[in-house]
């Protein structure tokens, strides 16, 4: 019955949307295979000033920057915006790249402890005395866990201490939010967050290139000093006409962004309900908990036995005793696919005791 793909991060299924393939070939034959050059050399092309228009529009923000990926974004932003006499404050478990980013800046660095609304008060309490600009940075939704930042209380925290929002929505653009925006529109909070660094490689296609979109003023300031961006070549048109497609399709209607919600539902309670403890809440990300790292990767190759294609994730990927089987719900799952999957875990979970 063949092997079905559980470990993607391809949310929507778009690709391998006929559409988003059409879209790639027709820029390919029309625009060439690459520029051979950075974007402010000969490296922008009219696809990449209407894409950079569109993710702007897609997030109404005012202007947005192409980047060769969402690693690239977050490496180019914080050394570009903030200077000695600033301060960024960073999640705990903020992604790799972020973390990355920040060590680049010269800004002072407080980490706060994940999602911890009094830590991270308490640290913007401390850096409004000592520096003149505070950015709090934050995954919107965190990868390894399948859980979304508490937007609505950084931003009122924000809001107190005079500091600004950055968020990375590489999980959640496309899909999380009644329209697919990501966390700022699930948690009503699209006017409060400052700048959104996503990606283009997961929901949106799946191809490649990451971006920046926020106010304008920070737009140009990232044209002018963002390293990644001036020193690294031009998306190719391939990938630049498979993203654009990508938003075509999630702004002409919201039906692929709410594929999504019922069938993570679906599997969410399934496996709760055969006994299995699913970290994070409402996210396609469903980290299936299992403790022992040796039972995540002997469970994982039993899956794929079965048909069914998983990953476990243990220790430095995540912290020691907490292993897990790192399931990702896609919209091209049909409910017979996520039963299936749902049915191996049980029987894999039985075999090896982590259900009784
Ligand atoms: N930020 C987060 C939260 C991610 O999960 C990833 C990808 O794994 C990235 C950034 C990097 O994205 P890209 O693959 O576009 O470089």
């Amino acid at each position: 019955a063949g092997i079905i793909n559980f470990c993607a991060n391809n949310y929507l299924g778009l690709s391998s949307h006929p559409e988003v393939i059409r879209a790639a070939v027709e820029a390919l034959e029309k625009f060439g295979a690459g520029l051979s050059s950075v974007r402010f050399i000969c490296g922008t092309q009219s696809i990449h000033k209407d894409l950079e228009e569109k993710i702007a529009r897609f997030h109404q923000r005012e202007d947005a920057i192409l980047y060769a990926s969402c690693f690239d974004a977050n490496a180019g932003i914080f050394e570009a915006l903030l200077t000695p006499e600033d301060a960024v404050l960073s999640d705990e478990l903020n992604h790799a790249s972020i973390i990355d980013g920040i060590r680049l800046c010269k800004a002072n660095k407080y980490r706060y402890k994940h999602m911890d609304m009094q830590d991270l008060e308490a640290k913007l309490k401390e850096a409004q005395q000592k520096h003149r600009l505070r950015l709090v940075a934050t995954d919107g939704a965190f990868s390894m866990d399948g859980d979304i930042a508490p937007l609505r209380e950084i931003c009122q925290l924000a809001q107190k201490y005079d500091a600004l929002v950055f968020i990375d929505e590489c999980h959640a653009t496309g899909f999380l939010g009644p329209n697919g925006r990501g966390t700022d529109e699930l948690l009503g909070v699209m006017d409060k967050v400052t700048i959104i660094n996503s990606t283009l490689g997961k929901a949106l296609g799946g191809a490649a290139g990451g971006y920046t979109t926020g106010p304008k003023p920070l737009i140009d300031l990232l044209r002018q000093r963002s390293r990644p961006y001036l020193f690294s070549n031009s998306l190719p048109p391939a990938v630049v006409g498979c993203a654009s497609k990508a938003l075509d399709l999630l702004m002409e209607s919201n039906a692929i962004a709410q594929s999504m919600a019922a069938k993570t539902q679906r599997f969410r309670s399934k496996m709760t309900a055969a006994g299995f403890t699913i970290s994070g809440k409402d996210h396609p990300i469903c980290p299936v908990m299992l403790g022992d790292a040796r039972l995540a990767s002997v469970m994982a190759e039993d899956m794929l036995d079965r048909g069914i294609y998983v990953i476990g994730f243990s220790y430095p990927v995540v912290p020691k005793g907490k292993a897990r089987i790192r399931v990702q719900i896609s919209a091209v799952h049909s409910d017979e696919d996520i039963d299936r999957c749902v049915q191996a875990f049980i029987e894999v979970g039985r075999k090896h005791g982590a259900l009784s």
